[in-house]
């Protein structure tokens, strides 16, 4: 394969309701979309999942765009790229860091080979995984879909919001903490959803600075969550596996898993037993495939989370939870819970089950690109060239 053109677009995406976060309100998700061809005519478009602030990880919008237009992406343009994960590790060889930029170029180049080989993404990835392989297992027809809240100003609030997830049909649903707004929203929502119910509760690192957060988490190990989510730091490991000598709920890391070494100090240490995989978070598939191998040889079940992604990503979101060792409910709700209009045709639904689709019989990405619609949200747009 060869990219001979790669363009960047800013575009801004209208959400159906206002998306509160600490640094304030987002009405227009600002998104860094890529369009690439090859060398044969093979298209395909591509999402990088950085946010508008650095408040996830260090990357933003506006750290992406220049990581891609002026360095790695110059770097790519022409030459020929014999397998996706070549190219991963060429980007590697380039920078250890920008993962955000270099997954939405990485993981491009797998949409241009499924498109060249006039096969479902889904499909090129189960056959990339070597577990996969061994076990001859097909990719999933069908993946079920979770549901992250916001924090919400009561637990009755948060309760009315729970309720309404659960007639929806959410699969599971995860719950936004922080200390000081914690074991009494979660318990809220366990009286009223039962004992039955999947819930889990997310905490963004928010404990790291905080002290006294054993006995919350204590309290939090009575609901029967699935797992409480990034309790603590980033790269904090050690306090990790000492929090998870202490609760029988398994900790799930996040932010902290950058890629297949930092999964394999999580298993070492016993950080944590369960793994929300994002593909943006650690550069892309190539490192996304070989995580979902190590922990599946573990035993250590991995599920994917969500980036606030428009319709393309959300698309290479459900490729990779078709993989098999993806058993928990991924983050992956319909396009109508967030947009007004998604950019993609037809836009991801999610059946009565929870369960959203995994366009096994369309090639690429598995859904249409509306380029008419991305051209009218356009706010920026630079196209580079081979030669
Ligand atoms: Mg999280």
């Amino acid at each position: 394969m060869q990219i001979v053109r790669i363009s960047l677009r800013e575009i801004h995406l209208p959400l159906v309701e206002p998306f509160r976060t600490a640094t304030g309100t987002v009405t227009n998700r600002r998104i860094l979309l890529l369009a690439l061809a090859d060398r044969d005519g093979a298209e395909a478009w591509s999402e990088c999942v950085a946010h508008e602030s650095p408040t996830y990880s260090s990357e933003t919008v506006d750290t992406c765009w220049p990581a891609i237009n002026d360095w790695l992406a110059p770097r790519v343009l022409g030459q020929e790229i014999a397998t996706p994960q070549s190219l991963h590790d060429t980007l590697v060889r380039e920078t250890p860091g920008h993962r955000m930029a270099r997954a939405a170029l990485e993981m491009g180049a797998w949409a241009l080979e499924a498109e060249r080989r006039g096969i479902a993404l889904a499909r090129l990835l189960v056959d990339a995984s070597e577990i996969s392989r061994e076990r001859k297992t097909e990719p999933r027809t069908y993946v079920e879909t979770g549901i992250a809240l916001g924090m919400e100003a009561s637990p009755e609030a948060l309760v009315e919001r729970s309720l309404e997830a659960k007639a929806m049909g959410y699969c599971r649903i995860k719950m936004k903490i922080e200390p000081h707004h914690d074991v009494e929203y979660v318990r809220a929502v366990r009286d009223a959803l039962g004992p039955d119910a999947r819930l889990s509760a997310d905490a963004n690192r928010s404990y790291a600075l905080y002290q006294d957060y054993l006995g919350s988490m204590e309290e939090l190990d009575r609901f029967g969550l699935t797992m409480i989510e990034q309790p603590l730091g980033n790269d904090d490991m050690a306090r990790h596996a000492d929090l998870q000598r202490r609760i029988a709920t398994p900790i799930c890391l996040d932010e902290s898993i950058t890629g297949v070494t930092s999964a394999e100090e999580m298993l070492a240490q016993d950080s944590g037993r369960m793994v929300n995989l994002k593909a943006g978070r650690v550069g892309g598939f190539t490192e996304s495939v070989a995580i979902h191998d190590t922990c599946a040889r573990a035993g250590v079940p991995v599920w994917c989370g969500g980036m606030l992604e428009s319709g393309i990503g959300r698309a290479y979101n459900v490729a990779l939870a078709s993989l098999p060792n993806f058993t928990e409910p991924g983050d992956l709700s319909p396009s109508e819970r967030y947009w007004e209009r998604d950019i993609v045709s037809p836009a991801w639904t999610m059946d009565s089950e929870g369960r959203v689709h995994v366009p096994l019989e369309r090639r690429g990405i598995g859904v249409g690109v509306d380029v008419a619609r991305i051209d009218d949200l356009t706010v920026r747009e630079v196209t580079l060239r081979a030669g």
